[in-house]
């Protein structure tokens, strides 16, 4: 770590301006060397947190004219000396700067190298680490939100606490067993028994509040099913938006795009099988009830519509057949017109919720966005301080962890000498452990910074 990196933390194409960003002990010092202010300085004394107008120079040739920032460890990102220099954004000069870096001391930084540092030093843990990736690759409200908070340490005080708890007691019986003249272990397996319920509790909070990182990241895989002219593809384009309905219209331009992103109420919706809505006014004969059948296992969302204007027949039965444990929503469409089905008659049939829409008066989508939200992130992320585990290698630490609670649980119940309860609490110290970083090893550490993006 006593090496002093360097990289490009902008994006590399033609831009207003782009960063060079060098980390390391010598970042002073081959600042030095590279940068000529305009107003004379001394760049050894420079205070922290400062910014410096003048221009990199490699020897005696002009490179950029540039903004430099000067941040000295350890209240940086990385927790080391710091200079980022803003030049100009073409591809050509930000590269010059960075080989001007590079051949003046630094060594080319490998991709999450910045935030490894960051997590090396202490300035954040593995979870933070992870959510910065998260909050670069963030496309919707959700994923933004949720990343964040666990940046900022939502996750990381959670499991910090829960372990510290568990570690106490471990600490306790073992200093205990170590030293039984003066500890006595009557009636501490309830003590213990209490503790424990208390942190399993915790955990099961935690995963309770748990949704799929790639569900939250990339998206609800959502299809529409319904008869012929129930009114799928009109709710398609509603979700889609007008302007993406507009497109549609042109004949050809979007016949046989198969699936399409789109954000509704700050959600991604992962629309599926969308060219098949489009083909077809018979959506369910065509595509047989195999193929429904077929989609509907892939899908993390089924969006059932009904014509509320005509009655149920077998086609609808054999589709709320495949909406059984599926996360569905029973579309009850043209409430504009007169029912020939009633929402009741529906409910008898299947216990998936009913929303009453017109997609032709355009009524009920904030209602639907409610129910998704609902249904996928348990109402709205921001309306409280909820910890949002996202991340499956986290889920599973926990998981993990909780197993292994339960097992000292077991333990307790079946009066075992203390040190099995020991072994079962060091387990899950462990695994939640190895959200925090603490106890991973150099190989997990490298493979999560490896997916990161070059100068982050
Ligand atoms: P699909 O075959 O399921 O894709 O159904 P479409 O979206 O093509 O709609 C079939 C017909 O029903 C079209 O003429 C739509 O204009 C009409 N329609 C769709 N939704 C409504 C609605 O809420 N009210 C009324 N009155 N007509 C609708």
């Amino acid at each position: 770590m006593n090496d002093t990196i360097a990289a490009i933390s902008t994006a590399v194409t033609e831009a207003g301006i782009g960063i060079v960003r060098i980390s390391g002990p010598e970042a002073v010092e081959i600042l030095c060397r590279i940068f000529h202010p305009k107003k004379e300085k001394d760049l050894r004394s420079l205070p922290s947190h400062t910014i410096h107008y003048g221009y990199i120079q490699d020897r005696d040739v002009m490179i950029d004219e540039v903004l430099v920032m000067y941040m000295k460890g350890p209240h940086t990102y990385t927790g080391e000396d710091t200079v980022e220099i803003d030049c100009h954004g073409g591809i050509y000069s930000v590269r010059r700067v960075l080989e001007t870096a590079l051949s003046h001391g630094a060594r080319i930084a490998e991709p999450g190298e910045f935030t490894k540092r960051a997590f090396l030093s202490g300035r954040l843990d593995l979870s933070q680490a992870e959510a910065v990736m998260d909050v670069i690759r963030a496309k919707n409200e959700y994923a933004l939100e949720s990343s964040l908070q666990q940046l900022k340490g939502s996750l990381r005080e959670a499991v910090t606490g829960i372990r510290g708890r568990l570690l106490h007691q471990i600490a306790y019986i073992e200093t205990a067993l170590d030293d039984p003249e003066h500890y006595d272990l009557t009636g501490y397996p309830e003590e213990l028994a209490a503790i424990v319920e208390e942190e399993k509790k915790n955990l099961e909070e935690l995963l309770s509040h748990s949704s799929d990182g790639r569900i939250l990241q990339e998206g609800i895989r959502t299809v529409i099913l319904g008869k012929p002219n129930a009114g799928k593809s009109s709710i398609l384009n509603l979700i889609l938006g007008e302007d993406r309905a507009i497109v549609t219209d042109i004949a050809g331009t979007t016949r046989d795009v198969l699936e399409e992103y789109v954000n509704f109420g700050g959600m991604t919706l992962h629309m599926v099988d969308t060219a098949g809505i489009r083909d077809t006014d018979d959506k369910v004969e065509r595509i047989g009830v195999e193929r429904a059948r077929h989609m509907a296992e892939k899908a993390d969302l089924i969006l059932y519509v009904v014509d509320s204007s005509t009655s149920l027949d077998e086609n609808d039965l054999e589709i709320m057949e495949l909406l059984q444990n599926r996360n569905a929503i029973v579309l009850y469409n043209k409430t504009d017109l007169s029912p020939s089905v009633t929402p009741e008659e529906i409910a008898n049939k299947t216990d998936k919720p009913i929303l009453s829409i017109s997609a032709r008066e355009k009524t009920g989508m904030d209602e639907l966005i409610g129910m998704i939200r609902e249904m996928f992130f348990s109402g709205d992320l921001s309306f409280n301080d909820q910890v949002y585990v996202t991340n499956l290698r986290h889920k599973e630490a926990l998981q993990e962890a909780l197993a292994s609670l339960h097992m000292v649980m077991d333990s307790i119940r079946m009066n075992m000498p203390e040190d099995f309860f020991s072994i079962d609490l060091r387990n899950a110290c462990e695994s939640l452990g190895r959200i925090s970083g603490e106890t991973v090893g150099e190989d997990l550490v490298n493979e999560i910074f490896s997916r990161f993006c070059v100068g982050k």
